[in-house]
């Protein structure tokens, strides 16, 4: 998929237990885990008797751009945040790691994901006192541990996970513990890995790649862990009816590099692309080219099981500022323009396959496929390596409202006619899911068949569609 205003990937948690320089090395798994939310990042970490917290808006490197912030965040524990806003504002009382401080001491969280149910759970809290400072739905999780009476910080996160229901795959930290958590569902990645004597937890293994930390394995849909000075302690949450995990983690979210569910999003990402080739061949093209650079892996696929050469179509800059005001229209294609740019010599005259990996609304696509056939192309024909998105997702990923998914309502054939191109096909449902590791592993397609694997609250519907705040906060950022 190309960037679009219209789809955002959502957040990224990392959390190390156990080394000297704790901060510091969640500032680089972090900076792996980039690409899961450019809002906004923040790190939390403890000596054992104080917990100091330092976040901000923006990329890793610009949060953390003062290397004395590190001389400040003390400690051989530390957690770790990504933020791209799926429920809530993106405002600096939004940014992650949330932290409290409540009759168990202080409790600092981080969230990748979305709750199903936390419109109500935050009105049962508020009817009954409850003060909240962000709009952020990981805060509903706080309040709901800090009104626990259990005895112990597992016990607590144990019972308000209990009440919650949705995508989470959380890290917390209290004065002297790492705890990981991930919904019975399943929705979203997180796994283990060591560096000597540290144990660390993320989203995605690039981030232990990048420290020459091991992968161990995946935290287990439903289990809690806790890591502290007794070793690692494992819980389970009941069981979900069904494991569920994000199929789009595969297909478009997570770096080609890591491996989540158990397996290396390359290799499976590869598997959609040679999956479409059989599905949906175009045998009079001349070459296969991608939407750089989430199609990359899957255009290679395509490209190796049709035997059509793989080339280069299309560049992208990547060193395109976030900050890019478009009032407009034109000014939206004109960002198209700005992001990537064409190479005639390699178009002109050529039957082209486009290989890219999702459509979301399809207006970069449009202006993608209009750029290539100013350059020259003969003929251009779209091939998409996931079904048509006809339902928005409920789980963290920033979709659209449903009336302006592409595919919601319009046929292909009305698709690939918006789109101006020669032909268009999709992979099916069935051909995805052949594709995609199986064993114990069950996978959400909801935003593709509409069949949701979890109870959606009415009131989290309406929250959709309506303002979240009566007030509204301005960001004035250069
Ligand atoms: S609806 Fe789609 S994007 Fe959302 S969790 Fe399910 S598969 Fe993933």
């Amino acid at each position: 998929m190309s960037f679009s205003p219209s789809m955002k990937e959502f957040c990224g948690v990392f959390a190390i237990y156990n080394h000297p320089d704790a901060a510091r090395l969640a500032y680089l798994g972090l900076y792996a885990l980039q690409h899961r939310g450019q809002e906004s990042a923040g790190i939390v970490s403890s000596d054992g008797d104080q917990v100091y917290r330092h976040v901000g808006l923006g990329l890793v490197a610009d949060v953390f751009s003062n290397p004395r912030l590190f001389t400040g965040l003390k400690g051989h524990l530390a957690i770790g945040h990504n933020r791209y806003s799926t429920t809530g504002s993106n405002s600096i009382a939004n940014a992650q790691p949330l932290a409290i401080n409540y009759h168990g001491g202080a409790l600092a969280m981080a969230h990748n994901g979305n709750l199903v149910n936390s419109r109500t759970l935050r009105s049962q809290l508020e009817n009954s006192g409850s003060i909240f400072a962000s709009s952020s739905d990981t805060e509903v999780i706080l309040h709901l541990i800090a009104k626990s009476q259990q005895k112990t910080p597992e016990a607590r996160l144990q019972e308000a996970l209990l009440q919650v229901r949705g995508a989470y795959s959380l890290v917390c930290l209290t004065e002297d513990s790492i705890i990981a958590a991930r919904d019975p569902n399943g929705f979203r990645p997180l796994c283990i890995g060591r560096k000597e004597k540290a144990t660390l937890v993320a989203s995605e293994s690039c981030a232990f790649d990048l420290l020459e930390a091991d992968y161990i394995r995946d935290v287990e849909p439903g289990e809690i862990i806790v890591i502290n000075a007794a070793g690692m302690k494992s819980y389970k949450l009941p069981a979900a009816q069904k494991v569920t995990q994000c199929i789009f983690e595969f297909i478009y979210f997570s770096r080609p590099d890591s491996r989540i569910f158990g397996e290396y999003v390359d290799k499976t990402r590869r598997k959609l692309g040679r999956a479409l080739a059989e599905e949906r061949p175009c045998p009079t093209a001349d070459i296969v080219i991608s939407v750089p650079d989430s199609s990359n892996t899957a255009a290679l696929g395509y490209a190796h099981e049709s035997g059509i050469p793989y080339d280069m179509g299309l560049i992208r800059n990547h060193y395109i500022g976030r900050t890019f005001i478009h009032p407009s229209q034109d000014m939206r294609e004109f960002n198209v323009r700005i992001k990537f740019n064409t190479v005639g010599g390699v178009l002109r005259g050529k039957r082209v396959v486009v290989v890219d990996d999702s459509i979301v609304r399809g207006n970069t696509l449009r202006k993608l496929t209009e750029l290539i056939r100013n350059a020259g192309a003969a003929e251009v024909h779209l091939r998409i390596s996931s079904p048509p998105i006809k339902y928005p997702c409920f789980f963290g990923m920033d979709f659209p409202k449903r009336r302006d998914l592409i595919a919601a309502y319009n046929t292909v054939e009305q698709v690939r006619e918006s789109l101006h191109v020669d032909s268009l096909q999709y992979l099916s449902v069935e051909k995805m899911l052949s594709a995609v590791p199986v064993g114990r592993c069950g996978y959400c397609t909801c935003c593709f068949t509409g069949e949701y694997p979890v109870e959606i609250d009415e009131a989290y519907h309406k929250f959709l569609h309506e303002h979240s705040s009566p007030i509204l906060e301005l960001d004035f950022r250069s």
